[in-house]
Order: C-alpha cells, then sequence, then structure tokens
C-alpha cells in the first residue's frame, strides 16, 4: 500500500483527503466526491486489489467484514429506508478506481 499510487491508497494513508464516515482496522468508509445519490458512500479494505477475480482467502474474509459492516453504516448515514449496493468491475461496468469498492447508494427512491 505504501507505494500504490492508487488513489483510495492514498486516501487510506491520509495524502488525499477525505470525508470519512466510519474506519477501523480492516476497511474505511467515506463520502464519493461526485455523489450519485443524496448519499453516496464508498467502502474499501485496507488492502489494494483490483476484481473479485482477484479473490483468495483473506480477501474473502475482509469482504465478509465489509459486507457485515454496511448496514449500520448505511443507516446511521441516512439510508434507514434501504440502499443499493454497487461493486463495478472492469471497463464495461465503468470501472474507474481500480481498487475494489462497494459504493452505498440512498437517502432518496433511487431510480433502477
Ligand atoms: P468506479 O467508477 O471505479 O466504480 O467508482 C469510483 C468512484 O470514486 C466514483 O464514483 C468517483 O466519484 C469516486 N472518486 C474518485 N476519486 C475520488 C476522490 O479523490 N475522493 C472521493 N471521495 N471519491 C473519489
Ligand atoms: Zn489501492
Amino acid at each position: 500500500m505504501k507505494d500504490c499510487n492508487c488513489i483510495f491508497c492514498k486516501i487510506i494513508d491520509g495524502k488525499i483527503p477525505s470525508a470519512k464516515v466510519y474506519e477501523d482496522d480492516k476497511m474505511l468508509v467515506f463520502k464519493d466526491i461526485e455523489p450519485k445519490a443524496k448519499v453516496h458512500l464508498l467502502a474499501i479494505g485496507k488492502d489494494h486489489f483490483k476484481l473479485l477475480s482477484e479473490m483468495d482467502k483473506d480477501r474473502a474474509e475482509l469482504l465478509s467484514h465489509m459486507f457485515s459492516k454496511i448496514p449500520q453504516i448505511a443507516a446511521d448515514n441516512g439510508c434507514q429506508n434501504g440502499y443499493r449496493l454497487v461493486i463495478n468491475q472492469g471497463d464495461d461496468a465503468g470501472q474507474t478506481v481500480f481498487h475494489l469498492h462497494i459504493h452505498i447508494l440512498g437517502g432518496e427512491q433511487l431510480p433502477w
């Protein structure tokens, strides 16, 4: 992570500022800089990898941890009435940051 030229690793390291809403030893959640819904958070793990296809046991445990935390984080940040999770994978999905991240969208009725 230290020598990684990745914008989200830099956010984890505090080299780029972000509006953090949750942090623990394994993950960070912060507000998306260009929100696509009233509430738009990004959940990232403190382990740099790009795609679900790079999954191994440790990464599976990390994602399990992240998914277990997200419901409370969403509820605490204005998504009491539901929310949508999005994980863009690769070019056709429009992935722009190549550090696996989970979009948390809500705070309003979302269009499909
Ligand atoms: P992707 O398109 O890769 O699934 O999502 C990347 C997301 O990261 C986009 O929604 C974009 O707005 C957000 N983003 C990119 N750079 C930054 C940044 O420096 N800070 C924050 N908070 N969000 C960012
Ligand atoms: Zn990274």
